[in-house]
């Protein structure tokens, strides 16, 4: 029996580690073929293997998307390999946390090259694609999910910067579902709380003692691959149906 998206084609960015790596799994589960873009190329080619032997089809593409002519040629590698793009997923992203006053601006330059500059490399490159899928692919839809955040809903004292790149993924997000949501192109964001994965260890011990570690000590988060469900649930809705926002929290955390 066919799957809900067999014949269709998904990138994720971000699919070496943690929710990019559960939702590529995912959606090649549920039968797209999968490219799996990020930088360190080992780990995609390994779950590229893992998929294959699970019966699915996925091409490790490496790349770091915040340089923009690597982005593009990722989705041009993607396209010419599979002939066709049917759903972005801009997941890559990078959270360094601490006060603004004294804060090393260079981590807010990384977090802002990865989580704005990269999704808009990414989304420019994918949207001619997407949008001939929506006209001639057999599902007449394409999607793009935008990994945002709850920390693009709420703001906190010591995430200023994280906070601006989500809160602006977010608006932005909206802005492009209206551009394009009636040639069929549905886009929206999905918001975690906290997840199981390695976005936390880029931080330094100080961050990490103080802000990060007494968080995921007390609380029962999520799995990368419950925000991978809610990836595929917004993928598999009828044409006419698009999820704008889904923000999964886990239960655990207020
Ligand atoms: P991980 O650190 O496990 O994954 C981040 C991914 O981004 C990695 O695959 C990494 O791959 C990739 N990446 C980073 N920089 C680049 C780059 N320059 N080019 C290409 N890929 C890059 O964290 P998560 O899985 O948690 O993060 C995924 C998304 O979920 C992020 O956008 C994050 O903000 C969001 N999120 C996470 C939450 C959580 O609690 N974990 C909560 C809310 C939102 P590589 O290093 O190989 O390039």
């Amino acid at each position: 029996m066919a799957s809900k998206l067999t014949g269709t084609v998904a990138l994720v960015t971000g699919a070496s580690s943690g929710i990019g790596a559960a939702t590529a799994r995912e959606l090649a589960g549920q039968g797209a073929a999968v490219a799996l873009v990020a930088r360190r190329k080992d780990r995609l080619e390994d779950l590229a293997d893992d998929i294959a032997k699970a019966g699915g089809t996925a091409l490790a593409v490496e790349a770091d998307i915040t340089d923009r002519a690597r982005a593009e040629a990722a989705v041009q590698r993607t396209v010419e390999h599979f002939g066709r793009l049917d759903t972005l997923v801009n997941n890559a992203g990078l959270m360094l946390l601490g006060p603004v006053v004294g804060a090393d601006a260079e981590d807010w330059d990384r977090m802002i090259a990865v989580n704005v500059q990269g999704l808009l490399h990414t989304t420019h490159a994918a949207l001619p694609h997407l949008l001939k899928a929506a006209e001639e692919g057999p599902r007449r839809v394409a999607d793009i999910v935008n990994i945002s955040s709850i920390a693009g809903r709420v703001a906190w004292n010591g995430y200023g910067v994280y906070n601006l790149t989500k809160f602006g993924v977010n608006g932005f997000t909206e802005s492009l579902r209206q551009e394009v949501t009636r040639r069929h192109v549905r886009v929206g964001v999905l918001e975690p709380g906290g997840v199981d994965t390695e976005l936390g260890s880029h931080n330094g011990p100080e961050v990490r003692d103080a802000m990060i570690d007494p968080f995921y000590e007390t609380t029962e988060v999520l799995a990368p691959e419950d925000i991978a469900d809610g990836v595929a649930y917004m993928v598999t809705r009828p044409r006419h149906a698009s999820v704008g926002e889904l923000w999964i929290m886990p239960t655990d955390q207020a």
